[in-house]
């Protein structure tokens, strides 16, 4: 991929104010794109100041939206759409992304029912009113249309690149007759219901293999005509996606939406793990308030926040919209997506193509199905906690993180799946000096079989623990540093870093939650009363960590007769075992809480969990590249590019105080200017500070390791350039 370097000379890191304008369009309305103009059309994005857009040329209704000699053309198109919108575009600086519906044709299944895809119930995927009509990449769906399609598409047409969307089979399966003769011969076994039953990964893993062949098929066949068209499937470079999709696509989509989760920290989140990739990857949001397709639109106010995240961060800016059943663009949405795109192309120049300032590596994991994420709780409530305390960091995905020298931290949420040599990677971090933040069962494995004197495995007879019931799976791989004479002390389940964190796991307790007794400078800013943590804790024994908190357990557990005024009792007896632990390991330092407080974080929003942990890494991580004084719901972040640093500030208001339970997500209608921010920034060499995009010098003082300078005014977006 080198081709796609951050300073090669790729144009899609240039390019940042893209528009993907979906165009599923049934048949049946009445006038359907009567009124399509091209040059209306293309003026509406130009108008808006868009330097991309995506443009159909097949939609999941599998209506052909080019002039096709393959497949079928929607009947309410009378010209080419795609080569009008296409002609129109060159006489702009307007690149044009090619979309191909590939996972989603409801004519081509309608007109071909054994195309579909089967599920292992032996129901079609389809025909239930929706738009989801699945053909399966294994039938002659790919030989008889998609590859026609693409190789004409790609023949006829001088464009920029493909978007080929939804490449995976649902759920990574199906079991129809093509599939299961594709499965017999590559694997000599049937596929069967009752092979998914007990072995979902292998079906799986054929799924996704499916998936991978076909964009690897694609992409061979785009390069032979046009080697200069970028290919991206959707998806591609998502934390968490296998490598062989990854390397089919040029570029990188992660599709997010603060309405999906109700949260507004996707953006960043996502774009803090594909900064860490030398590939440009679009983070796609979207004009409609609850979803594609709901055609209400965002505030300026909210799509400039979204923007800055995006941008800040090192995403690339990419807006969905929808063509109307007439053919037409809403006008008034690009009054409001010029507005905030003049808002990007005011601050670009100060983002494009820079590199994060390593300081916080968060390892995360991210688990994806079809192309919907399912955000680990775990990461994303890591990422919210270091977000809302203003701390530098990036996110990796389990194992594939690289040697940690230019970092300072390392954090690890207990989701993380980390191979042998991931924890020994980690283990030399700290020992030659790094700060290690590790929570619950980061790390926690299965101990190896170990023969009894009769020869039976011991392990047989015992029961393996559920490490906890909704996030984590024990891990088979064998754990380094165990004893090879016998069991480890705790049994089954032992830490892989137990030396580095200087603790031994010993077992679960009775208690779905419980409380952490108050250390003095751990509970600055909180209220001095045993805290709540509402996940359960491990129990876990000091072998050479230092304890400065322990567990309290709760007074009970209600059950009849034991039944308190809140369902969660008041804290009961203290017990022994450390909540919060300190470890020296070699030069370094080792952080463990004993519970899973970033997932009960994401859950609860309990503001006390966040700032005990904020307290304790800003006790130990002395090397924080800046300081600023500000909410939480202002983001900081630290970029460079060549001499210059880039210290953004990003805020984030919401007004909306209403029903949660219905309406759980709350647009942003407008955001008040802050005023005032003291910053510092750890960096002797700075010689000047400038507000941008305004241009104004901020008076420095100098402090014993850096600077320090006042930001006047902060309303959504603030970059302060850091001139050496
Ligand atoms: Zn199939």
């Amino acid at each position: 991929m080198t081709t796609m370097a951050r300073d090669g000379e790729n144009w899609f890191w240039d390019y940042t104010r893209q528009v993907h304008v979906d165009f599923h369009m049934p048949e049946f309305p009445v006038g359907a794109i009567a009124k399509f103009d091209a040059e209306q059309f293309v003026q509406t994005f130009v108008r808006a100041r868009a330097n991309v857009i995506g443009v159909f040329t097949k939609c999941h209704f599998g209506n052909a939206f080019y002039d096709n000699y393959y497949g079928h053309k929607h009947n309410g198109l009378k010209g080419d759409f795609f080569g009008e919108v296409l002609a129109e575009a060159r006489k702009y600086d307007l690149k044009v992304i090619a979309y191909y519906s590939l996972g989603t044709d409801a004519y081509a299944v309608t007109q071909n029912p054994d195309w579909y895809q089967i599920d292992e119930n032996g129901n079609v995927r389809g025909s239930e009113g929706t738009v989801w009509e699945l053909p399966c990449l294994n039938s002659p769906y790919r030989e008889e249309l998609v590859i026609p399609q693409v190789r004409e598409i790609t023949e006829k047409y001088v464009f920029d690149g493909y978007l080929f969307d939804i490449p995976y089979q649902h759920n990574h399966t199906c079991f129809c007759a093509y599939c299961r003769k594709k499965f017999r011969e590559e694997t000599g076994r049937e596929l069967t219901t009752e092979l998914y039953r007990d072995e979902p990964e292998t079906v799986r893993d054929f799924g996704r293999r499916t998936a991978i062949r076909t964009m690897q098929e694609i992409r061979e066949l785009v390069k032979a005509i046009r080697p200069e068209v970028l290919v991206n499937c959707n998806g591609a470079w998502r934390m968490g996606e296998p490598e062989e999709l990854n390397l089919t696509s040029d570029y990188g989509l992660w599709e997010s939406q603060p309405s999906a989760t109700g949260t507004f920290y996707n953006h960043s989140i996502r774009a803090r793990h594909i900064r860490t990739l030398d590939v440009p990857v679009q983070i796609m949001t979207v004009r409609f308030t609850e979803g594609w397709g709901l055609m209400s639109c965002k505030t300026p106010e909210q799509l400039k926040y979204e923007f800055a995240t995006i941008l800040a961060n090192g995403g690339i800016v990419n807006i969905g919209d929808q063509v109307l059943p007439d053919g037409t663009l809403q006008q008034g949405v690009y009054d409001v997506i010029g507005e905030a795109f003049e808002f990007v192309e005011q601050r670009e120049a100060y983002c494009l193509r820079a590199r994060s300032v390593a300081h916080i590596a968060l390892i995360g994991n991210n688990t994806t199905n079809w192309y919907h994420d399912k955000d680990d709780a775990s990461t994303f409530g890591a990422a919210k906690m270091l977000l809302e305390g203003h701390h530098q960091f990036d996110i990796y995905c389990n194992s594939a993180f690289p040697e940690l020298d230019g970092y300072k931290v390392v954090v690890l949420p207990e989701t993380v799946e980390l191979d042998e040599a991931a924890q020994e990677r980690i283990r030399r971090f700290v020992a030659r000096g790094g700060l290690l933040l590790a929570e619950g069962a980061a790390t926690l494995g299965r101990a190896p079989v170990v023969p009894s004197t009769t020869g039976a495995a011991l392990t047989a007879a015992a029961p393996i623990e559920a490490a906890s019931a909704s996030a984590v799976s024990v891990r088979d791989s064998a754990v380094p540093g165990s004893s090879a004479s016998g069991l480890s002390k705790a049994g089954f389940l032992r830490f892989g870093l137990a030396d580095v964190f200087g603790v031994e796991y010993r077992e679960r307790t009775p208690y779905p939650f419980a409380y952490m007794t108050e250390d003095e400078e751990l509970w600055q800013g909180i209220a001095r009363i045993p805290q709540l943590v509402e996940e359960p804790f491990l129990k876990v024994t000091p072998t050479t960590a230092e304890t400065r908190s322990r567990i309290q357990w709760p007074l009970t557990v209600p059950a009849r007769n034991r039944a308190f005024r809140h369902p969660l009792p008041p804290a009961g007896l203290e017990s022994d075992y450390p909540a919060i632990t300190v470890n020296r390991y070699g030069e370094g330092t080792a952080l463990y809480i004993a519970a899973p407080v970033f997932r009960s974080y994401w859950h609860s929003n309990h503001f006390w969990v966040r700032r005990i942990v904020g307290n304790l890494l800003n006790a130990y991580d002395t090397q924080k590249p800046f300081t600023v004084e500000a909410p939480a719901h202002v983001e900081a972040n630290l970029m460079e590019r060549g001499d210059d640093r880039f210290l953004h500030l990003i805020q984030y208001q919401s007004v909306q105080v209403g029903e949660k339970s219905t309406a759980f997500y709350a647009p942003i209608e407008t955001i008040t200017p802050m005023h005032d921010i003291g910053v510092t920034v750890r960096d002797s060499s700075i010689k000047q500070a400038v507000l941008q995009p305004e241009g104004l010098e901020l008076p420095l003082r100098r402090t014993d390791d850096g600077v320090a300078f006042t930001v006047p005014k902060l309303h959504i977006h603030a970059i302060v350039q850091l001139k050496r």
